[in-house]
């Protein structure tokens, strides 16, 4: 008996402008094909150390806990709360967008007592409000989202770490979308515990969760009482392997490590300052064109992401129709807004090598295209032409 074998895949090419995943260079798509060694190989082992001190490097830490979680964002989030909650301890989350809200339902999950505080979608957090919870729910750690990527809102850490670590707390930060796209700054901020993702701002595909512990995080870890519930995502086991022992645990993903070092040798070669500086400039003649087609963003000026802009949808615009049309015409993926945001907004990122004038010219073309009579024809690419002219 014989039934048909699915045809070979030959995925479309599309230029990703939606909230992640983020366009991949062609030479981290390459290590993705080298061969397979491993994961005990002294081969293996040497990237795995290459791969730990990139992570520094971008992470701006020295935390010995550094390392790639085998599992994309969400997994670094549950290896985080996992690991610093047992059951019964307060956490205090912040809730802003989508993130927050799952940070909160993980939290939950790993038996801690949760008090949520909440903003609107869009907005951020001051370091009065925090102050106010902290005071109030004495928690053992506090979690909150530096760059939401649901509503495209930058939420500012240091003054807030300030008041955590005054309260004798541990911060817990998100920074999924921000790493390689923005300032994170683990040790001068005194962030205790922080994960992110590969295929954002890294432009990696999904599947490893960059993860770092500060030495006071550690030191929860240690004492602790009971068991962490996650056997996978147990750090004091993990680390063994990691660490010198280099003791099995699980099977790495060797591949996706191998994609990883190349998408963090890419994001060190460029410079940490360079690449932000590409990313806000291509934000801002982004921003530039929007503006000029009449449109705007959900976020006020000074908390908006370079990498993932919030943009109203106009009256009249069919929200699937458009998108529709930027993907079937244009080959653009663009993302649609989460939750309360849903039908209202279009999310469009400009993560890592997605980041390029190219990619914003031609976006900001189709757009017009498919709003066409919305408004006023070729206002918003030469808006944004005029600012590469200028910067
Ligand atoms: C994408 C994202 C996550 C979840 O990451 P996954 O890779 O989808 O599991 C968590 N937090 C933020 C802010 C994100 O943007």
């Amino acid at each position: 008996m014989s039934s048909a074998v699915p045809a070979p895949l030959f995925p479309p090419r599309r230029i990703l402008m939606g909230p992640g995943p983020s366009d991949i260079a062609p030479s981290v798509l390459a290590a993705l094909g080298a061969p397979t060694v491993g994961h005990l190989d002294p081969y293996f082992l040497k990237v795995m150390d290459e791969v730990q001190s990139m992570l520094r490097s971008v992470f701006q830490t020295t935390n010995e806990l550094t390392m790639s979680v085998s599992g994309t964002g969400s997994a670094g989030m549950e290896t985080c709360v996992v690991n610093l909650i047992e059951p019964g301890d307060r956490m205090l989350v912040c809730v802003n967008g989508v993130f927050g809200g799952r940070m909160a339902d993980v939290a939950a999950r790993c038996g801690a007592e949760v008090t949520k505080i909440e903003r609107p979608y869009g907005e951020v957090f001051t370091p009065e409000e925090i102050e106010a919870a902290v005071k109030q729910c004495q928690p053992k750690v506090v979690g909150i989202v530096h760059a939401e990527t649901s509503t495209g809102a930058l939420q500012p850490i240091e003054e807030i770490s300030k008041i955590v670590h005054n309260a004798g707390a541990l911060l817990l930060m998100d920074c999924v979308t921000s790493l390689g796209g923005l300032p994170v700054e683990i040790d001068k901020w005194q962030v205790d515990a922080a994960y992110s993702g590969t295929q954002k701002c890294l432009s990696c595909p999904p599947g490893l969760s960059p993860v770092t512990f500060s030495k006071a995080a550690n030191d929860a870890i240690s004492a602790r009482k009971t068991k962490i519930a996650s056997w996978y995502f147990d750090t004091l086991l993990v680390r063994n392997y990691w660490g010198q022992s280099r003791a099995y645990h699980h099977t790495a993903p060797i591949n996706m490590n191998y994609a990883l070092h190349e998408a963090l040798r890419q994001t060190l070669a460029e410079g940490l300052p360079a690449r932000f500086a590409r990313h806000k400039r291509n934000h801002l003649a982004l921003r530039a064109g929007i503006e000029a087609m009449g449109l705007s963003f959900v976020v006020a000026e000074q908390y908006r992401l370079p990498m993932l802009n919030s943009i109203r949808i106009p009256d009249g615009a069919d929200d699937k129709a458009v998108r529709g049309r930027l993907l079937n015409d244009f080959g653009i993926e663009i993302g649609g807004g989460l939750g309360a945001m849903a039908g209202k907004v279009w999310r469009v990122g400009l993560m890592g090598e997605t980041s390029t004038p190219r990619n914003v010219l031609v976006f900001l073309a189709a757009l017009e295209g498919s709003l066409a009579g919305k408004v006023p024809a070729g206002a918003g690419v030469a808006a944004a032409n005029a600012f590469y002219g200028a910067n």
